[in-house]
């Protein structure tokens, strides 16, 4: 969705549902793919030559599970705030200061934006620092690399964590 600065009315609500074909993961993308389409809600407040979007992502994607590297799908729902203003190195400097934390600044370059990298780029923000398929995820065998979800290796039931064996140990000793 291209946002045309010059047509924007004071106030303007935008709403978007983006399908699955809109996501092209790019090599090592920690995102695979939407799972559900995202539903999109940007209101475009335009004072002078700036613009802030309130927004909203809802939806569900695709990510891997950093223990076991499945993918699975997750429950998307964010709200962002950005604050769009011409590239004025000092005077923007000083504006930029009085905002809010969470609120992001991005620059203007040219008459138009893209909201879809917007919309991208909060999404890539709203991800988890780390994702597991389920808390429970036992993840791989550091071993033989067996997704221990799935099966149960070798090396798991014979080469316990050395911290392991010692707890065993004192167990017994009591006995
Ligand atoms: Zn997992
Ligand atoms: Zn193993």
């Amino acid at each position: 969705m291209i946002l045309d600065l010059k047509a924007v009315p004071e106030e303007a609500e935008l709403s978007e549902v983006l399908q699955r074909d809109w996501w092209q993961p790019s090599e090592n993308d920690p995102i695979l793919g939407i799972h559900t389409p995202l539903h999109v809600r940007i209101k475009v407040t335009h004072v002078g030559d700036k613009f802030l979007l309130d927004g909203r992502v809802k939806g569900s994607i695709m990510v891997r599970c950093d223990r076991c590297l499945d993918p699975f799908h997750w429950e998307l729902e964010s709200g962002f705030h950005v604050f769009l203003v011409s590239p004025r190195p000092g005077k923007d400097q000083a504006e930029v200061e009085l905002l809010d934390e969470d609120i992001e600044v991005d620059f203007i370059h040219g008459e138009t934006i893209d909201l879809d990298e917007i919309i991208k780029e909060q999404v890539y923000l709203s991800l988890p620092m780390k994702s597991t398929c389920r808390d429970a995820c036992l993840g791989l065998c550091p071993v033989c690399g067996a997704n221990l979800n799935v099966q149960r290796c070798q090396c798991n039931q014979e080469g316990m964590k050395p911290a392991f064996q010692k707890l065993k140990d004192l167990k017994f000793e009591g006995a």
